[in-house]
């Protein structure tokens, strides 16, 4: 404990979550559950931060009680410059989603989008093998990044991507390697010939956004294809990759296992992902 900082075993741990906007998220309900089922008597707050606030704010949480926080837009990227420390894998990604507020006061960045990913692929597909055949992902925005990471880090040997903007798909092959190959976002149906794991990591096909309108023509019914929007739990690219005969895995599954490890850093237990908490985040 520093003189600063409370002593954490006469306050009540507190987490949260920093972005803006925050009000629509649906992490307060996740952690609110785990809370309640490890009876653990901590708090997970949303809280709106502009970014000229940010650096005053992490110096100020920590004094409050604040075991850590998780990180959403537009800060993802900026509290790596401001973290003592970054895990290999945030750095790699160039993003953060975790914060944890050290008893030294040193504050710990960590990105576990990734681990999510794969998390939410090996329990709802378990017979899933990273390595069957080339994996497509659709998008080169920060959270394609760290699919991609996570993809190769699980033994994906041949990695396609497309993105509208090219030059964000270039960057992603120019950082992640001989692996990566880059499609035209014009020919990006075409990276779905022989494709074993498909990712939409776009924004399309949220509710109020336009779907994704890659063509499915060459999508093999072998296929596993899993999209990152959750909103709707079952996009249109899901509904017609599985008219197509393929395996889908909805994305709400990433969102939870992403949170888990900050929740064991932050609060002791490492959570559960069941049928109950996807529930309770639904509700
Ligand atoms: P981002 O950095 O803003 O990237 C957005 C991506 O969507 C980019 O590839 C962008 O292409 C593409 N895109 C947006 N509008 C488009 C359009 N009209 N036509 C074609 N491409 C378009 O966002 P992000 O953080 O990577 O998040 C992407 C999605 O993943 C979001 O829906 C987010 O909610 C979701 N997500 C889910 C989880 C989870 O736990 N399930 C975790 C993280 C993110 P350009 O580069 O051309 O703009």
């Amino acid at each position: 404990m520093t003189e600063d900082q409370p002593d954490r075993l006469l306050h009540v741990p507190l987490a949260g979550l920093i972005g803006m906007p925050v009000a629509h998220s649906r992490s307060p309900r996740l952690h609110g559950h785990w809370l309640r089922r490890h009876a653990i008597a901590g708090h997970y707050v949303p809280m709106p931060v502009m970014p000229e606030h940010l650096a005053e704010v992490l110096r100020v949480l920590p004094r409050l009680g604040f075991v850590g926080v998780n990180v959403t837009i537009p800060h993802k990227e900026a509290v790596l410059t401001l973290a003592d420390a970054v895990t290999d894998r945030a750095a790699l990604i160039g993003a953060a989603n975790t914060l944890i507020f050290r008893p030294d006061g040193k504050i710990h960045a960590d990105n576990t989008d990734g681990y999510g990913f794969i998390a939410n692929l090996r329990q709802n597909a378990p017979d899933w093998q990273p390595d069957a055949g080339p994996a497509a992902v659709i998008g080169a925005g920060g959270a394609a990044r760290a699919v991609v990471a996570s993809l190769l880090d699980s033994g994906v040997r041949e990695l396609r991507i497309s993105n509208r903007t090219r030059i964000r798909s270039e960057q992603i092959k120019a950082e992640f390697g001989a692996r990566l190959t880059v499609y035209d976002w014009a020919q990006a149906g075409n990276m779905l010939d022989g494709a074993a794991t498909v990712v939409n990591a776009t924004s399309l096909g949220m509710t109020g956004k336009q779907p994704l309108r890659v063509p499915l023509d060459a999508l093999s019914p072998g296929a596993l294809v899993t999209d990152l929007v959750y909103t709707p739990l079952m996009t249109p690219f899901l509904l017609e990759s599985q008219a197509r005969g393929c395996r889908v895995v909805d994305g709400l599954g990433m969102l939870l296992h992403q949170a888990a490890p900050g929740f064991e850093r932050w609060f002791g237990p490492r959570p559960e992902v069941d049928e109950d908490l996807r529930r309770a985040v639904l509700e």
